[in-house]
């Protein structure tokens, strides 16, 4: 029986992978490989929060193998070294992996997948991560979508769910003599345990998923579209680090959504679900054709932007969630505590970054990505162009979101901000949008709460409206 390799990397599961089994199909012996090198990654190497969570999901991956007769090696240092050691080791013939769509990631995939053919060794890529791959999505002419409606309509038309394969029950044992490290020498466990708030609310791995994918059906199909923008309702599905980490696939979760659907009303939530899924298959495929975007604005009108010199104090109040703005400070402190932010806040706290503080949009997007357990390079660089309004589809710069009227619509009797900001917890509602204008409840009730927003909210909307003018006219 000859062996392969099955590098694991954003693939973290057995169900619904087709590199696992494209080489059980063609009889494999297989070996599971995990490569731990960060460095391949940089400029955007995992941050803080994803790391946290990389290491349990290896853990977890590790005793799913297990249960079914095989286990999972780790590596470090360099992935080709230590796929070209594993080859010796092992003779192996053959080389499977799940395929990456940010630049790094490509660029030495691409380097791998030559030295390795060029020994000798047989490697075969697919796609595990996304319902439509960027390349198979394309305009009349060929050329990349850059408005997310069209990009859809011709996205959601090619999609087929219908035959996925299950996780196999057994999986060819792996040669006892053949040494893995060890996770805490990859991965040491943060220290001094800034994370354990973390996993009350999180279980990392494929089985998280599937628990997490199980609780959510019902609520989805029942009142996703109503529920989604509301942070104080728990209304979306907060399967997004397990997405982000391979350990659900999307098309797993569309064909569990469709096959509970029942009616008119369950369909068309899944359809707005489904549809989300859509965004992100966009993100990758902005990312996949236009790379540069990680750094740089995807509209080159915002080249000559006259963002603000960012003031370390006012990032850190951003940062910190203490700006005196209820829900930009619930939503930084929920990113803080849980490592993850309900989308539409992730909205309201960027717009007050880019608009309000005028902070290049770069600076959010380098928190987000050390502090979210879902930090995703396609969606985290969408995210923010789309709010800053550089990107491609993007809301227009002249929109900024009003943090106090984004309050009263999506969390309207406060309780978002009472549980993530505790000191304004018996705050009355009455000032809880704003709590500035009534000064001595302020004082009574929060004392240690900012007495007043760290910027001007009309005044500097005002003059990022002017900024934005002025860039126009290419006179800033
Ligand atoms: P649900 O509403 O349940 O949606 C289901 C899935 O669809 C999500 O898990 C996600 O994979 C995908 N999805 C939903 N909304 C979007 C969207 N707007 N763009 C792309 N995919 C989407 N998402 C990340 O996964 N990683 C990031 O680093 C990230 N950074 C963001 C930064 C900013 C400034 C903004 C505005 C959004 C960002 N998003 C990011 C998108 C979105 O906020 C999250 O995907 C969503 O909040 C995850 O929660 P959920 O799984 O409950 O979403």
């Amino acid at each position: 029986m000859t062996s392969a390799l099955i590098w694991f990397r954003r693939d973290l599961r057995l169900d619904d992978h087709p590199a696992l089994q494209a080489a059980l199909r063609a009889g494999h012996r297989i070996v599971p490989v995990y490569v731990h090198a960060p460095d391949e990654e940089v400029p955007w190497a995992p941050g803080a929060a994803s790391l946290a969570w990389l290491r349990r999901s290896l853990i977890a991956l590790d005793a799913s193998l297990r249960t079914r007769g095989s286990r999972l090696i780790l590596r470090s240092g360099s992935s080709l070294a230590a796929l070209e050691h594993l080859i010796e080791e092992t003779g192996a013939e053959a080389v499977y992996w799940s395929r990456r769509y940010e630049p790094a990631s490509m660029a030495r995939d691409a380097a791998v997948k030559q030295a390795l053919r060029a020994r000798g060794t047989l490697v075969e890529s697919h796609n595990a991560a996304l319902l439509c791959e960027p390349w198979t999505v394309e305009t009349q002419q060929g050329d990349p979508y850059r408005v997310f409606t069209p990009f859809w309509r011709n996205a959601r038309a090619q999609l087929d769910v219908r035959t996925l394969a299950p996780a196999p029950e057994t999986l060819p044992t792996v040669e006892a003599s053949l040494p893995s490290n060890d996770i805490d020498a990859l991965i040491p466990a943060p220290s001094p345990g800034w994370d354990a708030e973390f996993w009350s609310q999180w279980q990392p791995g494929e089985r998280g998923a599937q628990d997490r994918l199980a609780e959510c059906i019902a609520p989805l199909l029942e009142g996703y579209m109503q529920r989604r923008d509301r942070p104080d309702l728990n209304g979306t599905s907060k399967l997004s680090p397990h997405l982000h980490f391979g350990e659900i696939s999307p098309r797993r979760i569309m064909r569990t959504l469709q096959s509970a659907q029942r009616n008119a009303h369950s369909t068309s939530n899944t359809e707005a679900y489904i549809r989300q899924l859509g965004w992100r298959d966009f993100s990758h495929h902005l990312l996949y054709h236009f790379p540069q975007t990680t750094d740089k604005n995807l509209n080159p009108r915002f080249s000559h932007f006259a963002w603000a010199d960012p003031d370390s104090t006012l990032l850190d109040a951003w940062q910190r969630g203490r700006t005196g703005v209820p829900l930009v400070d619930a939503g930084m402190r929920q990113l803080w505590h849980t490592g993850w932010m309900h989308n539409r806040v992730r909205m309201v706290v960027a717009s007050f970054l880019t608009k309000n503080l005028r902070v290049h949009w770069l600076h959010g997007a380098r928190w987000f990505w050390d502090t979210l357990v879902d930090a995703d390079l396609a969606n985290n660089t969408q995210g923010w162009q789309w709010t800053a309004g550089t990107g491609a589809d993007a809301a227009p710069y002249f929109r900024v979101f009003n943090p106090v009227s984004q309050a009263l619509k999506f969390d309207p009797d406060g309780s978002y901000v009472r549980r993530w900001v505790p000191e304004l917890a018996t705050l009355p509602e009455a000032a809880m949008f704003e709590p500035w204008k009534h000064p001595e409840l302020l004082a009574r009730h929060a004392p240690q709460y900012p007495r007043a927003p760290i910027v001007d909210l009309k005044a500097s909307r005002a003059d990022a409206l002017a900024a934005y003018s002025a860039s126009r006219q290419g006179a800033a």
